[in-house]
């Protein structure tokens, strides 16, 4: 059976192009980047090779860039590495987050609170975006971070970072005070251009993830603006200019380098209006062919991957069991501690109920979904919907 992966906002498969850089990092490239000698030297200058792609893709410096193992690292080092050390002194400090992140940051943030931090998490409206005016009303004058996401990984609703990266900094002259900007970039990466000296010159922080980009899981990045101090997660070696102690991960390190450049000339084609024609393609095919369906966070500028959609009276826990069996990979919520799937909390968030949450399915295309994938979607989802419906 011919596998159709809509889940590409899990993860993404490794490119080709991606696994052949890495691949002589596993063998003959072996040294330790920290290591003086020919051998340590190769793998040094490989680990610099890909921070400067990245530093590409993001219009950054390569020394503003740290290696992380992922979105999760990356995210913890900028909350923990900024506050921690308020906590530490017993200063004040105030962060405002949102109820959609990713849980790498709203669990981060809900840690920092039980040791003492002041934290407010803002709602999003019902279209899944976060008012740059409620962000307003929630500055203080003790607020030491921001971190808000770029692109919602459940939705796909792209967030004003860069106004309220605007607004933030405005407030905080206004103030004489500093207030750090964060955002969570894991989703939007590699699939809209980011500008860290344009429209984003205002965030100080920003995490992607290897994995979400058509490298390997188990690597990440934390882009640390020049002159912003963070205390580090991780004791040991000096590594990653004391940010981010311990041996890098060549391997991956290169093959999120390589996945940085293909990126940047994938972003600089019409390949991205083409990847949303796709989605758009699936999305409205199945608003027509189901009756009662309805797209979640429809108002709001979305990446181009991404749809999620509600099929009234249909358990999206079921139809992802049925939809796997027919070879159809898509996502429905997240895996709870007990392991059971519970609804979104991000739809929840955005004023669904329950019911409405548990009926929502994430169908996610990657750089490689054809368009004969979608048109065989396109037949086996609405039957299936169909079928559920016929035994409930
Ligand atoms: N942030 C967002 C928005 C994500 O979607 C994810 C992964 O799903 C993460 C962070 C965590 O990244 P990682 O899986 O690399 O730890």
């Amino acid at each position: 059976m011919h596998r159709i992966y809509l889940d590409a906002n899990a993860t993404t498969p490794v490119l080709p192009e991606v696994v052949d850089a890495m691949r002589p990092f596993w063998s003959e490239s072996f040294g330790n980047p920290s290591s003086a000698h020919h051998s340590g030297q190769r793998t040094r200058s490989a680990v610099e090779h890909a921070r400067a792609s990245i530093a590409q893709l993001l219009n950054c410096t390569a020394k503003e860039l740290v290696f992380t193992s992922g979105g999760t690292e990356s995210d913890n080092l900028a909350l923990s590495g900024v506050l921690q050390p308020f906590l530490d002194s017993k200063e004040p400090a105030h962060l405002i987050t949102t109820q959609i992140e990713h849980h790498a940051v709203l669990y981060a943030a809900e840690s920092l609170q039980r040791r003492g931090l002041e934290v407010t998490y803002l709602a999003p409206t019902s279209d899944g975006l976060i008012d740059p005016t409620a962000l307003e009303a929630a500055l203080k004058p003790h607020t030491k971070l921001v971190s808000i996401m770029l692109a919602n990984n459940e939705t796909g609703a792209i967030q004003p970072v860069g106004k309220i990266a605007r607004l933030t900094k405005a407030y905080a002259e206004r103030n004489a005070t500093q207030i750090l900007v964060h955002t969570d970039a894991v989703q939007a990466a590699a699939k809209l251009p980011i500008d860290l000296t344009g429209e984003f010159k205002n965030v100080d922080l920003l995490s992607l993830s290897g994995h979400k980009m058509y490298a390997p899981q188990g690597t990440g990045v934390l882009f640390v603006r020049k002159g912003v101090q963070l205390a580090p997660l991780f004791h040991g070696g000096p590594h990653e200019r004391q940010r981010r102690a311990g041996t890098e991960n060549v391997p991956g390190i290169v093959a999120l380098g390589r996945a940085a450049e293909l990126a940047h000339q994938w972003l600089l084609t019409t390949a991205p209006a083409t990847l949303t024609s796709l989605r758009d393609h699936l999305e409205t095919g199945l608003l027509a062919a189901i009756p009662h369906t309805h797209l979640n966070a429809d108002a709001s500028p979305r990446v181009p991957n991404t749809t999620n959609l509600r099929f009234q009276g249909v358990d999206a826990e079921s139809l992802l069991i049925a939809l796997d069996i027919q070879g159809i990979a898509a996502s429905f919520g997240a895996a709870c501690q007990s392991g059971a799937t519970e609804p979104s909390h991000v739809l929840l968030a955005m004023g669904l109920t329950s019911t409405e949450a548990r009926s929502s399915l994430r169908l996610s295309l990657s750089r490689l979904t054809t368009v004969e994938e979608i048109d065989r979607a396109l037949e086996i989802i609405p039957a299936t919907v169909a079928r559920l419906h016929s035994l409930s």
